[in-house]
């Protein structure tokens, strides 16, 4: 089996090695990953410019590669036939901050997954629950129990057009974890605020931040498991139809031109 692995936090961050030495137990493994933290980049791609992939020593890994690019660029290299021997599964992470409902859109780790599997490549993204912990510091021993796990679940369904699989773990050693939950996406909120400042020189500056999001604890959610201890799976997909106001709207009449019909 050859895995390509990527990430957002670039090739430089713990949560990135600890995922390729679990998955390298199931055969060839590929790296390639931004060369510098893009974290919170979503789905954006290069268009425009070249991108350079330079090979990086690579402990964990059989073959290594850094990019410019963005986490959608490392995983349109792995679909797209940078590597001579086809890719079976992509795996984005560990990110060290969770990756839950409305979080996914922002997520360079998820979006990578969601790349990887625009170009058929089954794919999932992993995220530990460890915000604003120095990332050196993260426990992601849990990984080596969970991913064999995942894997057989990616290989059963990878006849299901284009699986990805969100998943999210609680920052505690495996024996901890409570067990595994299957989840959909749940509600979160964001504290973001915008803060106005002048630099140096007396230009205004703006800034978006503030304390991380939480989740609304909905049962069946992603948010709902993490917190209860428990890794939460969930399968997404690129369809982003709200299909509960479709049908409303559906009963409501669209007439192009209400005056003149
Ligand atoms: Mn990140």
């Amino acid at each position: 089996m050859h895995i390509v692995i990527t990430n957002d936090d670039g090739i430089d961050a713990p949560g990135i090695h600890a995922l390729a030495k679990a998955a390298r137990r199931f055969g060839k493994v590929t790296v390639i990953a931004p060369d510098q933290n893009r974290s919170v980049s979503g789905h954006g791609k290069a268009i425009g410019r070249p991108l350079r992939l330079d090979p990086r020593d690579f402990p964990e890994a059989d073959a290594a590669w850094a990019t410019d690019g963005s986490p959608s660029d490392c995983a349109a290299f792995a679909g797209l036939g940078f590597t001579d021997e086809p890719v079976d599964i992509l795996l984005s992470g560990i990110n060290p901050t969770p990756n839950l409902g409305s979080d996914l859109t922002y997520s360079g780790t998820v979006m990578a997954a969601m790349e990887g599997s625009l170009w058929g490549v089954p794919a999932a993204a992993f995220s530990i629950d460890c915000a604003r912990m120095n990332q050196n510091l993260i426990d992601f021993s849990a990984i080596e129990e969970l991913l064999p796990i995942v894997i057989k679940q990616l290989t059963a369904f990878k006849e299901f057009w284009n699986p990805v699989l969100n998943v999210n773990i609680p920052a505690l050693p495996w024996k901890e974890i409570r067990g595994i939950k299957l989840t959909h996406c749940g509600r979160r909120t964001y504290k973001d605020v915008l803060v106005r400042n002048k630099d140096p020189f007396g230009r205004p500056y703006y800034w978006f931040g503030g304390d991380p999001p939480e989740s609304i604890p909905d049962e069946g959610t992603d948010g709902k498991a993490l917190a209860d201890g428990y890794v939460s799976i969930t399968p997404i997909h690129q369809d982003l139809t709200e299909y509960h106001l479709l049908k409303l709207m559906e009963t409501q009449e669209w007439r192009k031109d209400p005056e003149n019909e």
